[in-house]
């Protein structure tokens, strides 16, 4: 039977799994990492992938390896462009994990993987026009329209964290404007905004670690009785909001499937739902939901699928 390959990237570590082509997972192993730079990426890759290949799963035959990783990448020529604007060399990664290990390659960046891992595996089973946002470390989005994945003239369509939040609360975000929906409802976000308020509330709970993000989780559970956290989370629930009913004017979902980190505990969901104007969601009649995919695998899951819609597309 054919197997699929998939190494998810992640700032911490590089998980590598075999899947069947229904998505169970076969084996795993764990390699760690940290941050590294794109070639330094690449010899890891190299290295835990002959490792992982060196055994074999009985009664199965690796088809392609998929990648997951972070950056902006161009799925079509399997060019890892860049990490971020300060890190970047086209690195020709399909081709070369190709010649090393003699299996087809095919890569995506964390967020569109995930959304394909929704489209092969999760809401795509029941619609063609969904997105999917991911509320993590940081914020962006897989779109899909008629089954496809919109990547943009320069691979960098779905960054969707960098629009307005709607709010005016002058947060400079990284990307040199104030106030995105990453800069307030991102994990990265969240910790921002909480240092920046942090003199407003000197009575807070919260913990602010010396090094380390704020835990957005720690800021839900306490936001019913501290008024930081209240704040914090009051704003990234009306940030979320908005930048769902800016994706549906924008794309016409029929489904918006939210995952992440940030989301995942389900605490933030039905503050985001009761921020929604029901005339702009009107047509997304499949509602807005959490992804049904286990948060833990759908990254290895989302690799995967890069590798089996990559065979479908060549065959
Ligand atoms: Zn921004």
């Amino acid at each position: 039977m054919k197997s699929y390959i998939g190494a998810d990237l992640g700032g911490t570590k590089l998980l590598l799994g075999e899947l069947d082509g229904e998505g169970r997972i076969l084996r795993t192993e764990r390699f760690p990492s940290g941050p590294l730079s794109q070639r330094e990426a690449l010899d890891l890759l190299q290295r835990a992938l002959d490792k992982f290949l060196a055994t074999r799963t009985p009664g199965y035959e690796p088809a392609a390896v998929g990648l997951g990783l972070i950056g902006r990448i161009d799925g079509k020529t399997g060019v890892w462009h860049e990490i971020d604007r300060n890190r970047g060399e086209a690195l020709p990664l399909g081709r070369l994990l190709r010649e090393r290990c003699g299996l087809p390659c095919f890569l995506d960046n964390d967020v569109r993987s995930a959304a394909k891992a929704e489209l092969r595996f999760g809401e795509g089973r029941h619609t063609r026009d969904f997105v999917y946002l991911n509320v993590g470390t940081g914020i962006a989005a897989g779109l899909v329209s008629g089954g496809r994945m919109i990547t943009g003239g320069h691979c960098n369509a779905g960054e969707v964290g960098h629009t307005s939040s709607g709010l005016s609360l002058g947060v400079p975000c990284p990307c040199g404007r104030s106030d995105c929906a990453e800069a307030i409802a991102s994990g990265s976000g969240i910790d921002r905004c909480a240092r920046l308020l942090r003199r407003q509330f000197p009575d807070t709970a919260l913990t602010f670690p010396e090094s380390g993000r704020v835990s957005a989780g720690e800021v839900f559970r306490l936001s019913e009785k501290d008024a930081l956290c209240r704040t914090l989370t009051e704003n990234a629930a009306t940030a979320i909001a908005n930048l769902i009913m800016n994706l549906v004017r924008f794309s016409d979902p029929d489904t918006v499937v939210l995952g992440g980190g940030v989301v995942a505990d389900g605490f933030l969901f039905p503050r985001i739902l009761e921020k929604l104007n029901a005339h702009t969601v009107r047509f997304v009649t499949r509602g807005i939901r959490l992804t049904s995919l286990d948060p833990a695998s759908i990254g290895l899951l989302g690799a995967c699928s890069n590798a089996i819609l990559g065979m479908e597309e060549t065959a």
